[in-house]
């Protein structure tokens, strides 16, 4: 198989990502069959109507959530699990382009999802597309399967697997080479427990990221600066208040950062009387691990258990604090939920889900990963790579056997979500060399 992609295959890649870019897929009000926004489903719809000038058979759901494209015959069902929404642009001014307009400069791909995933999508397609007209005789039957709500709540992929066929092996290009084979289940709860007669405070951060800032504005400022200094935590103050530093990251990897709210509930409750208050400062610490609060919770696969406390929130009536754990995916989920209730019980607090994802582990001896792993050595030469390991969440985990694979080489740095997302044009030929390899690769697996 030759996996060399030409320039002309290069253009009419580039020219169906332009297409596909140019909707502001992002997630706007519902109307009729659209359940995501209009430009979410043209942008389903365009990249279906490209799978089909490529051969494929496609499906929309009359619903709207999702779609697919198949090609090939067989018994077996191989899975591309992909996502055609997007983050919004964030602040226009900062684009040195159109973030919906694909811009090429200097042999770079401008525009908002060429990394994420609309980018990689192409790439996956246009490499099957190649090995194809290379020869590659599918003894699978393939399915591009495209999700147009991954960025909020799952919705269309969640429908799919309600109503269609589950996939006997599959891959969501929607990350990092080489190959993730495990990722932490992710739970994210809500604390709830009494009020404080004289605090209220209200701080609301996202569950997935641990909060940078926090900060306190009631009456009693001198006593909460005291505790603060006294438990050396760096804070700035102005006339009306305190705001307490700390260092912001993605909860997956809580324990490299500083939980500013945390160390403000820390000094909290030496100023105000709240089991919140007292559970944060006694319990949890500023463990990120939450060692104290669930025992040393980790496997060999994938590492410890991690815990971010997000928002807080204290006043008269009521107080509650959203968490969010990623947990081991050999660990069992009731326990962690158990051993967290019964230490929340010790402070008077009870537990409430808010929302869980199951963990996805596929083993390193598996015919899929070894394949995949092969594949990326034989056209990367990268022998020392490792399979990875992540506390984030791809669309992979939606069915069993199915695993991250690409569409970002190690070298490449990540602009997914940020303004200025790009891709080099000869880092996306070697992603699509590299899915060359693999679907010819995976062609002869049972
Ligand atoms: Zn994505």
């Amino acid at each position: 198989m030759n996996a060399t992609i030409s320039e002309t295959e290069m253009d009419q890649a580039i020219q169906s990502l332009s297409s596909i870019v140019s909707f502001p897929s992002f997630g706007t009000e519902a109307t009729d069959h659209a359940p995501f926004g209009e430009h979410d489903l043209d942008a389903l719809k365009a990249m279906l109507h490209i799978c089909e000038t490529l051969g494929f058979t496609t499906y929309l759901d009359p619903d709207g959530y999702y779609g697919y494209a198949d090609i090939g015959t067989g018994d077996k069902l191989l899975g591309v699990i992909c996502h055609m929404d997007v983050v919004p642009a964030g602040n226009l001014s900062d684009w040195q382009t159109d973030p919906f307009k694909l811009t090429i400069k200097d042999g770079v791909l401008y525009g908002r999802g060429v990394q994420d995933d609309k980018g990689p999508t192409i790439a996956a397609l246009y490499a099957l597309k190649h090995a194809m007209d290379a020869g590659l005789k599918l003894r699978h039957q393939i399915r591009f399967i495209f999700e147009t709500d991954e960025e909020t709540l799952w919705r269309g992929i969640n429908k799919y697997v309600k109503e269609q066929r589950t996939v006997d092996f599959g891959i969501a290009p929607d990350a990092d080479f080489p190959v993730t084979y495990a990722e932490k289940a992710l739970l994210q709860a809500r604390i709830i427990g009494p009020g404080s007669e004289d605090l209220n405070i209200d701080l609301q951060n996202p569950f997935n990221a641990v909060p940078g800032a926090a900060e306190y504005s009631g009456p009693k400022q001198g006593e909460v600066k005291a505790a603060l200094q006294k438990l050396n935590f760096t804070f700035t103050e102005n006339d009306q208040s305190i705001t307490v530093a700390g260092q912001s990251v993605h909860s997956m990897e809580a324990p490299k950062g500083t939980n500013a709210v945390v160390r403000l509930a820390m000094a909290l409750s030496q100023v105000f009387d709240a089991p919140m208050l007292q559970f944060i400062d006694k319990g949890l610490g500023q463990d990120a691990y939450a060692a104290n609060v669930l025992g040393d919770i980790s496997d060999t696969v994938s590492g410890r258990l991690t815990f971010n406390l997000a928002s807080l929130t204290v006043n008269k009536q009521t107080s509650s604090a959203d968490i969010d754990l990623r947990i081991p995916v050999t660990v069992d989920k009731q326990a962690v939920v158990d051993k967290l209730s019964s230490t929340l019980a010790k402070f008077g607090l009870t537990y409430q889900q808010f929302d869980y994802l199951n963990p996805q582990y596929v083993k390193t001896d598996s015919p899929l990963v070894k394949t995949l792993m092969a594949a990326y050595q034989q056209v990367t030469g990268d022998k020392n790579a490792e399979p990875l390991v992540t506390g984030g969440a791809t669309l992979a985990r939606v069915m069993p056997n199915c695993v991250a694979f690409g569409g970002m080489l190690p070298s490449v740095k990540s602009y997914m979500h940020q303004v200025n997302e790009q891709w080099q044009i000869a880092d996306m030929k070697t992603t699509m060399q590299i899915y060359v390899a693999a679907f010819t690769a995976l062609n002869s697996i049972e």
